[in-house]
């Protein structure tokens, strides 16, 4: 670990873990550098994780919810983007502490349950955001076999009946996102991020910016262009990502359009680029 991560960790350690609300029922908690996001209004019984962050901090993500929705009160699931460390890391300590399921998007289902390793993250396209959680990296893939179930495939999301979800791939091939048409509220995951993913500084200071997926961890653009268009369609009022703070309104419309339409030249790694 360097001594920067070293330093984040010890100030990290010394805050109480509290979920930040961006709308009455919604609120999120940042593990690390990595999003978790809590649907439902405080003190409701009724609500769902989405994603758990990178591994150890299930601890906080309990105290977290437990400031929220008070004590004994499990979400009624946890629903994952997409299957990355980043984003499972504490599934299984969750999923036993709660002792609910967890849901996945069929396409990821291999990646979940120890089937199959997503490719190794391309180093050739630099990657500031994974540096700082580098020592967080898992030595063998995920295992959630006994935990997690199938998303239905008509884009309902269980316990969520005012949402649904979009499949969004290329980042990795069972990616979802979560849409609420009612205030067009959007959780992304990786699809986008709201963070300038080559850039520890920008990661630091949690500087807002539309932004590819993590280009490091992302194996097929065309896929992922084709989804960020799909969510630029959506022209989300509100947009919750994986990594980086949340954002809202004309500046996000403005940026994901800016994204959509130029995303060879603005997310694509220019060696990674193929020819129009
Ligand atoms: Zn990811
Ligand atoms: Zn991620």
């Amino acid at each position: 670990m360097d001594k920067h991560t070293e330093h984040l960790h010890d100030g990290w350690h010394m805050e109480h873990a509290v979920a930040e609300q961006v709308l009455e029922d919604l609120a999120f908690y940042r593990t690390l550098i990595v999003n978790v996001c809590m649907i439902g209004k405080a003190n409701s019984k009724d609500w769902v994780l989405v994603d758990t962050g990178i591994s150890h901090y299930g601890e906080r993500i309990l105290e977290a919810a437990e400031k929220r929705f008070g004590k004994r009160t499990p979400p009624k699931a946890i629903i994952l983007t997409h299957g990355h460390f980043d984003h499972v890391g504490s599934a299984i300590y969750l999923s036993k502490q709660w002792d609910i399921p967890l849901f996945v998007h069929p396409g990821e289902w291999d990646y979940v349950i120890g089937k199959r390793d997503y490719p190794v993250g391309d180093s050739t396209v630099g990657g500031g955001l994974f540096s700082l959680i580098s020592p967080f990296y898992p030595t063998e893939g995920v295992n959630l076999a006994r935990y997690v179930e199938r998303l239905p495939e008509d884009g309902s999301l269980p316990f969520l009946s005012e949402w649904k979800y979009i499949h969004t791939p290329g980042h990795t091939p069972g990616h979802i996102s979560l849409f609420r048409e009612k205030d067009r509220t959007l959780i992304a995951g990786d699809a986008f991020i709201t963070v300038k993913q080559e850039s520890s500084f920008a990661v630091f200071t949690q500087h807002q910016k539309v932004h590819g997926p993590p280009a490091y961890f992302t194996p097929n653009w065309e896929e992922a262009e084709k989804s960020v268009k799909k969510l630029a369609d959506l022209n989300p009022s509100l947009a919750l990502t994986g990594h980086g703070l949340p954002m809202e309104g004309a500046i996000l419309q403005k940026q994901l359009r800016e994204l959509a339409d130029n995303f060879r030249e603005m997310a694509i790694p220019k060696h990674k680029r193929k020819p129009h």
